[in-house]
């Protein structure tokens, strides 16, 4: 399957050949076509599939079809919505790439940037506006910007979207778009909340599932190594250092654990970065142009760069806490493996995470391989007691299990030293981003 046979128009598979692309992803060649169709389209797809370019490239040219380029200022006409500020730059990069033989505009909305400056570029006009939820919501309540001329609309990483809080806002959001439009959704995993989601804005939408569900890639090699906590940033260090690794994102739970993590990499000698929430938006961008560019070894991000983030041939992933959400792993070690190439994930697990891997592993329905050659005493990473799921998380029908309390089996291969030997260990903090 070629490019050309997807119905594209010259100046798409032009600026497409320019990016060297030859072949067409599953995704692609999947929602291209019913997309030029004008139909609605609800796609299960992991992010590192291509699905960016999946919806660009259809709603550039659909926007093409019938625009008026005459008109001064331009009406937006098309909106995407993603979870977070880098998504919403990387989108915007894309659309700015694929459309770059076309006269349209795109515009980004996101919060941490100046509302004002949004607001004068909104009054230039635009055709597409790509936006996170909550500062859309902060214009659209300030008038700066109509949505009434929307004809396609984008919810990107839209379980992200939810399991981020922003329900509220897509809903009322939703109200200022016509309710004659072309809608499409994606999203990575398809909870009953996306489907509800899906069946109050899709019209006959048709589906598209190219990931398997709750599935990681399998060009990923996944490794669990047993390590006391106390040991964690000693056997990074070394990991890194001893196997020369040039680019490795980093998983840590809290933002202030980010920027302990970090300062001690520092002091170890391996330059890194800190990427979390409470990071100006400007310390953000520099953090991830800093490590996209290969002037910092290592990102030390909290689950907000989990999922979206495209860093080009990322060859490591390490989540040095377990992702409290068990989802959050296959979203975590996504970042690597992307586009067709092999990528390496390692988690770092301790005895008081061990409850967090199986979660995991119930989700994954497979073992991940544990490794046992981190030059520390191998340690046991065994629950005996099945935790209970909290209330909140039994509502949202998610699996959490932040707040319950476990025993868990320390030193299966007798004492180590190693070993904080805490039993009666807190669990860990809610997760913060
Ligand atoms: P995405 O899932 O949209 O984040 O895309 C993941 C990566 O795949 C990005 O780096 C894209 O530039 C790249 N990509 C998208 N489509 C293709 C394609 N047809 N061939 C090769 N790479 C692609």
């Amino acid at each position: 399957m070629s490019f050309d046979s997807l119905g594209l128009s010259d100046a798409l598979l032009k600026a497409v050949a320019d990016q060297g692309y030859t072949t067409p992803t599953p995704i692609q060649v999947k929602a291209i076509p019913p997309i030029l169709a004008g139909k609605d389209i609800m796609a299960g797809a992991q992010t590192g599939t291509g699905k960016t370019a999946g919806f660009s490239l259809p709603l550039l040219q659909r926007l093409m079809e019938n625009a008026d380029l005459k008109l001064k200022p331009k009406k937006i006409r098309a909106l995407v919505l993603v979870p977070t500020r880098e998504l919403a730059a990387q989108v915007y990069e894309s659309i700015a790439t694929y459309g770059k033989y076309l006269p349209l505009q795109a515009q980004v909305i996101i919060g941490g940037a100046s509302i004002d400056v949004q607001t004068r570029l909104l009054r230039h006009g635009c055709d597409i506006v790509v936006a996170t939820p909550g500062r859309l919501m902060d214009h659209l309540s300030q008038k700066n910007i109509a949505l009434s001329n929307i004809e396609i609309l984008v919810l990107d990483e839209a379980d992200r979207m939810l399991d981020m809080g922003f329900l509220p806002d897509i809903r009322r959001i939703l109200a200022y778009l016509p309710k004659n439009r072309q809608s499409l959704l994606f999203s990575a995993t398809m909870p009953g909340a996306i489907k509800t989601l899906a069946a109050t804005i899709l019209h006959h939408p048709v589906e598209v599932e190219i990931a398997k569900q709750n599935a990681t890639a399998d060009n990923i090699s996944e490794r669990v190594y047993g390590i006391a906590q106390a040991n964690k940033r000693e056997c990074l260090s070394y990991l890194i250092g001893s196997n020369n690794w040039q680019q490795v994102l980093v998983f840590v739970r809290t933002k202030h654990g980010a920027d302990r993590l970090q300062k001690q990499l520092i002091k170890d000698g391996i330059s890194s970065a800190a990427l979390h929430g409470n990071k100006t938006q400007g310390a953000r961008n520099k953090a991830l142009e800093y490590f996209k560019t290969g002037k910092v070894a290592v990102l030390v991000a909290t689950d907000i760069a989990a999922r979206g983030l495209d860093i080009e041939e990322l060859p490591h992933v390490v989540n040095y806490d377990l992702p409290q959400v068990a989802e959050d792993y296959i979203h975590r070690i996504g970042r690597t493996g992307r586009a067709g190439l092999c990528g390496a994930a390692l988690s770092l697990a301790c005895p008081e995470e061990a409850y967090l891997l199986e979660a995991i592993e119930k989700l994954l329905k497979r073992q991940i391989p544990r490794v046992n050659d981190t030059g520390y005493e191998p340690i046991s990473l065994k629950v005996i007691d099945a935790p209970k799921k909290n209330a909140a998380a039994k509502n949202s029908g998610k699996k959490d299990y932040r707040h319950t309390s476990k025993k868990i089996l320390h030193h299966s291969h007798g004492s180590s030293n190693n070993s904080r030997g805490n039993h009666s260990k807190k669990p860990a903090n809610s997760r913060s981003r």
